[in-house]
């Protein structure tokens, strides 16, 4: 497919990378793609950033039939573009798309366009060290229709967002709070999809949570609500003993590439990295006898997220010391390094743009 670029006259210009928040600011141009049960995904296009008309009876607005994904494009020092295990996102795009009876993408196409954008866009994209360009592909589903089922049409758009860190702490650690009355996720639902819902539905106790001075909800399994889950917008790892632990797929956990990227790195450090059922109560069990060395958050806009305190009901868990951990350290260290071109990329994770 051709894809057709309408570049726009006056072009913006980037702030300071100093200046930079996260996802308030937006590039000149965006891809656009629609999807009708004829044509296919067809009319993939770049065009100057703009507003989408909608009829009010538009079925995402209604019925939630969104999903979307997250990644960045970093600067090297000698000026390269490059994407980290962006196949991973957009695989993971499609799988979402399946659950949500959306019609998936060819995932060489969508590449190739998130590319082109880039490409064009290359300008926006900062250079400072923990600044880099957010990329958010998202589909929405498109019929004016009342009434529950599928849509017919789709539109598919990226947008970019030139980025500095995501938490105001950046790396310093975060203070987060279990929900103990709410829950994100269960099995059978929605939870391991990237999915429009699953953000909505956190919201409550997210902001209650904040209300609190807590970063983000860690989610307790939806069930018996005894498993450690997720946080808002990040896996979590803990570091009992010798073992770094991480809550295993379940189907309501989203499957985070920075969590499999730390995974990936931790057995190759030799480290012992497991993947299973957490209770609650045996992180305060760890957190009562001192085995309770770390904590930390990992998700593509942070990172990985130090956490220095856990709240869980009346209970305040404390972590090391207030600082960073030594564990969060070097798998941020290293995952950047390979971000931004400063570490050999031996596992092919680096594409260029
Ligand atoms: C996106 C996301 C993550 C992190 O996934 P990454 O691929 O590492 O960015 C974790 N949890 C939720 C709920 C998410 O939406």
């Amino acid at each position: 497919m051709e894809i057709k670029i309408i570049e726009k006259e006056l072009k913006g210009t980037r702030p300071d990378d100093s200046l930079l928040g996260f996802g308030t600011l937006f590039t000149d141009h965006m891809f656009n793609m629609d999807y009708s049960p004829e044509k296919g995904w067809h009319d993939p296009r770049i065009e100057p950033f703009h507003d989408i008309p909608l009829s009010p009876a538009t079925m995402t607005l209604h019925y939630g039939q969104a999903i979307f994904e997250g990644l960045k494009a970093y600067k090297t020092a000698d000026g390269q573009i490059q994407l980290f295990r962006a196949r991973d996102n957009f695989k993971r795009f499609n799988r979402s798309a399946k659950g949500l009876c959306i019609p998936e993408l060819d995932v060489d196409f969508a590449m190739e366009s998130l590319k082109r954008l880039l490409k064009l866009e290359s300008h926006w994209i900062p250079g400072t060290p923990g600044t880099s360009l957010y990329i958010r592909p998202t589909i929405i589903a498109t019929d004016p229709f009342l009434g529950v089922r599928a849509s017919h049409t789709y539109r598919y758009f990226i947008i970019l967002s030139p980025v500095g860190a995501y938490y105001a702490e950046g790396f310093n650690p975060v203070k987060i709070l279990i929900s103990t009355d709410h829950v994100r996720a269960v099995r059978g639902g929605v939870g391991e999809y990237k999915t429009a819902g699953n953000y909505a539905a956190s919201l409550y106790a997210s902001e209650k949570a904040k209300e609190q001075g807590y970063a983000q909800v860690l989610w307790l399994d939806g069930v018996e609500r005894k498993y450690i889950e997720e946080v808002g917008a990040m896996n979590i790892f803990f570091v009992i003993g010798d073992e770094l632990i991480t809550p295993s797929l379940n189907g309501s956990i989203l499957p985070g590439i920075t969590r499999d990227s730390v995974i990936q790195l931790g057995k190759k450090w030799h480290m012992k990295v497991t993947e299973r059922k957490l209770a609650v109560d045996e992180v305060v069990a760890a957190s009562q006898d001192g085995s309770l060395k770390e904590v930390f958050g990992s998700g593509t806009a942070a990172v990985i997220s130090p956490v220095k305190e856990i709240r869980y009901g009346d209970r305040i868990m404390q972590i090391g010391d207030g600082t960073p951990g030594e564990t969060a350290v070097k798998f941020n260290n290293a995952i950047t390094d390979i971000q931004y071109g400063r570490a050999e990329d031996t596992k092919n994770w680096i594409e260029k743009v």
